[in-house]
């Protein structure tokens, strides 16, 4: 790979003018077997890859094909050449859902994650001021998810993936909370991402689990932080983002604050109406229209939102931050700051450092 690819571009405006891309994902091009324990075996939906050829592979659950997926998850020369032809200097590269392995004994969730962290490290290493990898954690088991994600921040890692609920637990379950907080107490901003979402006959057409079902999950999880008394028992400072626009939060939020002043009987679990929680937050901007980025800008407040695609995957957006650019009515400090910095503030004095290098 040439030095020019790898390193940091100058941007028009320098370095604080970087476009930081913060929802994007991987997946490595290989890994060792993981379906040595009985149980994953008994289960038959271990993760494997079943490479077809050099530039195309097939996700596997067991002997059921995930999704099928090319070069651009594990190559970062590739991944580098398209950042490049969206004009997009950085990278947050974060885990693939389908890996989590929230389900799994804590034991075998804890190796599965450990695996595809320090590959995540080796997919990042040919450009480390242009792909920033997050990793992933056993979050059904507290104390593993705040060692692993201990030994990620030591290892390079510049902050973790969340799925948006562990089986039944949201993310204001206990020891969820308590791993938020650790989060902020070790600075590793946090992703959430919506996962292991609703089934039904009902969603298994159009995509529906997609295009229904990861925005109400969004919805939910920020609903817990607030409803659920997460934000009053959190931090300030933890940073902590939502992907796809925060789901549908944003439009709905006006009578999810209805509801609080209505039926406090039931809803005004917080400590605050909903509205005061707005600042606890951000939110990617994957949302496709003009409208949907506004009504984030207005709900939330311009520095509450930051370019995210969803790269390499076919409902992102690409180019990678053409909302953002081609968006009317935004000055120039509010796209600046949507298209990186925000990005500086949410990643922190870790990842600034390296960008600076
Ligand atoms: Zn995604």
């Amino acid at each position: 790979m040439t030095e020019a690819l790898a390193s940091t571009p100058t941007p028009q405006g320098g370095a604080a003018n970087l476009a930081i891309d913060i929802h994007t994902h991987y997946v490595p091009h290989g890994w060792p077997d993981l379906a040595t324990s009985d149980e994953m075996t008994a289960r038959g939906e271990w993760p494997w890859l079943r490479v077809e050829t050099e530039h195309d592979a097939m996700i596997m659950l067991g002997t059921n094909e995930f999704r099928r997926i090319e070069s651009d998850c594990w190559d970062a020369e590739r991944r580098l050449a398209d950042m490049d032809a969206d004009g997009i200097d950085v990278q947050v590269v974060s885990p693939t859902p389908v890996f989590f392995s929230y389900g799994w004994d804590p034991i075998e969730a804890d190796k599965v994650c450990r695996i595809f962290n320090d590959l995540a490290l080796e997919i990042c290493a040919p450009a480390p001021k242009r792909l920033l990898p997050f990793a992933q954690v056993p979050l059904q088991d507290t104390d593993a998810a705040c060692r692993e994600v201990e030994r990620c921040k030591v290892n390079g890692h510049l902050g973790v993936e969340i799925g948006n609920h562990v089986g039944d637990r949201d993310l204001d379950d206990a020891g969820i909370i308590a791993f938020l907080q650790h989060c902020a107490s070790i600075d590793m901003p946090v992703f959430v991402h919506p996962w292991d979402l609703p089934n039904s006959p009902r969603l298994d057409r159009w995509m529906a689990q997609w295009l229904t079902g990861m925005p109400a999950e969004t919805h939910l999880s920020i609903l817990a932080l607030i409803l659920g008394g997460g934000f009053d028992q959190l931090p300030a400072d933890l940073r902590i983002c939502f992907a796809h626009g925060g789901g549908s939060f944003a439009f709905w939020l006006g009578r999810v604050e209805n509801a609080w002043h209505r039926r406090p009987d039931t809803i005004a679990t917080s400590e605050h109406p909903p509205s005061h929680y707005l600042d606890r937050f951000s939110v990617d901007s994957a949302v496709f229209t003009e409208p949907a980025l506004r009504l984030l800008i207005d709900t939330l407040g311009a520095n509450r939102v930051m370019l995210g695609s969803d790269y390499p995957y076919p409902l992102g957006e690409r180019p990678s931050g053409a909302l953002i650019r081609s968006a009317s009515g935004l000055d120039d400090s509010v796209r600046t700051a949507l298209l990186g910095g925000n990005a500086r503030v949410f990643l922190g004095p870790a990842a600034v450092d390296r960008l600076r290098q």
